[in-house]
Parts: C-alpha cells; structure tokens; sequence
C-alpha cells in the first residue's frame, strides 16, 4: 500500500528523520507563501487571463489565400486536418476535437491561408460542431 511521504513507521529512525523533514520543508512552503503575492482563481469566464505574445489558439482559415497544396493536411500530428474535395478543387478542413493547437500548419502554409488566434475556447454542447468544413 502506498503512504504519504511522512508517515512515521514503528520503530524507525528513518521514518522519524524523514517525518521531520516532511514538516521542515511544509513549513517553509508555507512561509514562501506568507511573503510572496498569493495566487488566487479568477472568476472565468467574467475574466479572463491575458494571454502572452505568441500564445497558440485555434487555426483560421482563409479560403481566399488556399492554393490546394495540401501541405497542412500531410503536416498535422494530430490528423485534425483533412483535404476535402468541393467540385473542382480541395480544401482543408478542420477537426477542432483533435486538434493540439501546435501550430504546424500555419507555419508550413506558403500562402498564411492558416493562422492561429489567441481563442481557446473550444467547449461545445455538440462535437459536431468542432468539424469546420
Ligand atoms: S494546429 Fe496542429 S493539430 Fe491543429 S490543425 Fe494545425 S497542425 Fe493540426
Ligand atoms: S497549406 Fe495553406 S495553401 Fe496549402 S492547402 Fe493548406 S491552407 Fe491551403
């Protein structure tokens, strides 16, 4: 069975040894604590951190921009991304369900027809609605 770190076993000198430097060291947490800003939950989605620069949301598409090279669709490690025919042409198409927001495909876009935002938010009452064709 597993036991938490200071458990004092009978009749050890280990096991009171390493309970003492369990307490020394919950201590010294405690005081770190006590001189510097505390951290505290803030009420989201009233609030919202401010993102850093370079921050990687959700991809963009920018239909006008496509040149049909596929290349987003071979790069993305997560096969979010999928070449989908429409009469003549093909166009990329996103699964915001298993995408990992790395940002490949707007890096290896020649033509920035993809971009990524700061928008995180993903949730959703229907996952069909993460499938953006
Ligand atoms: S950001 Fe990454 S995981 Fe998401 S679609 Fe682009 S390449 Fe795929
Ligand atoms: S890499 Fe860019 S240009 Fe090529 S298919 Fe994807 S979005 Fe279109």
């Amino acid at each position: 069975m597993l036991q938490p770190t200071h458990y004092i076993p009978t009749g050890g000198g280990m096991g009171v040894i390493s309970a003492v430097e369990g307490h020394v060291r919950a201590l010294l947490t405690g005081l770190k604590y006590l001189v510097t800003k505390p951290r505290i939950t803030i009420l989201y989605p009233e609030q919202a951190e401010e993102l850093p620069q370079g921050y990687r949301g959700m991809p963009v598409y920018h239909k006008d921009k496509c040149i049909s090279c596929s290349l987003c669709a071979n790069i993305c490690p997560a096969n979010a991304m999928k070449m989908v025919k429409i009469g003549k042409k093909k166009y990329p198409s996103i699964n915001y369900n298993r995408c990992i927001f790395c940002g490949f495909c707007a890096e290896v876009c020649p033509t920035k027809a993809i971009t990524l935002t700061q928008d995180y938010h993903t949730a959703t009452l229907r996952k069909e609605d993460l499938v953006i064709e």
